[in-house]
């Protein structure tokens, strides 16, 4: 449309919203849709999150916040830096935002000119590359394959680096692919970005706590290259708030300052109640969280078994995060009754349709021969859609 900005009409529209959102349109007109696109815990906020919510709107936590967040929350965010992850930083090196979502274009906005190169591991986390578009920034893709455990070797992250390069960016536990980088694997990717001074790191975190093999590793623990990694980080996952809007960034204090800048002309700070229960979550020991992350590890041992069990389809056991990313490109040109699946797009359309289970199509995430499956669902509906994806897919010839 000519009369929007070009800048709105070259972006994507989020695969992740799209998919959740036709998924519920079906879901009104009466069908049983299973929804595996969304990537949002099925738990509830834990009780004493919820308590403190509403302690603060009765104690009249209704104004105006600091643009970076309260003091006592960045505060609590800076201890549990130092407690869990052993990272020191002081509590102004700490932006609060609404979500990490609002934190990474942020750090994108504040540091990337026009033309200038950010490296992106594929497949990525949906919004980055749509992120950097607004920012007018390059993106330079790196793929990674399920043969490597969709992770990137230290070799290739120096062979993509070049004079324009501004930035790198990627998540460990990895949405979509639910790989999670080891401290050993993330000290070979410092020593390269050692070696050049002009490079930040965008770390998504936010799904550290979503980790089945190790304890989580962080490369903003590596001193060299610390003061230019941006740790991004939030309670969407942890405490399953993802309605809440509460994330945050740590970062050296220019790059703070400066999204401080952007967040007080763009949104200010965000919700006041949401704050309040942020405080609460980070105050309380991790016994919720722990609880969410034993559920996860034992439906992701159950949807794996399954998958498994799905012939054409090739899978790796993700170490994190909720999610598989399944290769299906064994079915690309097979057809049923005249329609042909040619792309992982129509495949995931096809689920949708015909096995009335919600998927996104990998090609949202740079991989263009897998689709992506969330496993936020309850055993009973996993066990159910991977049942429905198996007849589906067997009807494709
Ligand atoms: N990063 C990744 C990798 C995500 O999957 C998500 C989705 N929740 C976000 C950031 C944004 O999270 P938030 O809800 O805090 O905006
Ligand atoms: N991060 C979740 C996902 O990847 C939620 C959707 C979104 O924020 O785009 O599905």
């Amino acid at each position: 449309m000519t009369f929007l900005s070009q800048r709105i009409n070259n972006l994507s529209e989020s695969q992740t919203i799209k998919m959740a959102k036709l998924g519920r349109e079906l879901t009104a007109k009466g069908i049983d849709v299973i929804n595996l696109s969304f990537g949002e815990p099925d738990f509830f906020t834990p009780e004493h999150v919820k308590e403190a919510a509403k302690k603060a709107i009765d104690e009249n936590y209704s104004y105006y916040t600091p643009v970076s967040g309260y003091p006592e929350l960045r505060k609590a965010i800076a201890e549990k830096l130092k407690n869990e992850n052993d990272l020191t930083y002081n509590f102004d090196q700490i932006v609060v935002s609404t979500g990490a979502k609002q934190s990474l274009a942020n750090a994108i906005l504040c540091l990337v000119n026009p033309g200038e190169e950010v490296i992106v591991p594929t497949p990525y986390w949906v919004s980055y590359s749509e992120m950097i578009k607004l920012a007018e920034g390059e993106t330079v893709f790196i793929n990674a394959t399920v043969e490597n455990d969709f992770k990137i070797t230290p070799a290739q992250l120096e062979a993509a680096i070049t004079p324009k390069t501004k930035m790198f960016m990627f998540s460990s536990p990895c949405n979509p692919t639910g790989s999670v980088y080891s401290h050993e694997e993330l000290a070979g990717l410092a020593a390269v970005f050692a070696k050049y001074p002009n490079i930040y790191i965008i770390s998504d975190e936010i799904y550290e706590h979503i980790n089945f093999v190790d304890k989580h590793a962080s490369i903003a623990a590596f001193d060299e290259i610390k003061d230019r990694v941006i740790i991004i980080n939030g309670f969407s996952k942890a405490y399953a708030m993802t309605g809440w809007r509460v994330g945050y960034m740590a970062a050296n204090k220019a790059i703070a300052d400066a999204c401080d800048k952007l967040q007080g002309q763009i949104t200010s700070g965000t919700s006041s109640i949401s704050q309040r229960a942020a405080l609460a979550a980070y105050q309380s020991g991790l016994e919720s969280v722990t609880a969410m992350k034993d559920e996860f590890k034992k439906r992701r041992d159950i949807v794996y078994a399954l998958l498994k069990e799905i012939p054409g389809i090739k899978v790796n056991l993700p170490d994190g995060a909720f999610y598989f990313f399944p290769e299906v490109k064994e079915y690309f040109g097979k057809s049923v009754n005249g329609q042909v699946i040619n792309t992982a797009e129509d495949l995931s359309l096809y689920l949708l349709n015909e096995a009335h289970v919600s998927t996104v199509t990998g090609e949202a995430f740079g991989n263009e021969d897998c689709i992506r499956l969330s496993y936020a669902a309850a055993e009973d509906q996993l066990v159910k859609a991977c049942s429905r994806i198996k007849e589906a897919l067997s009807k494709l010839s």
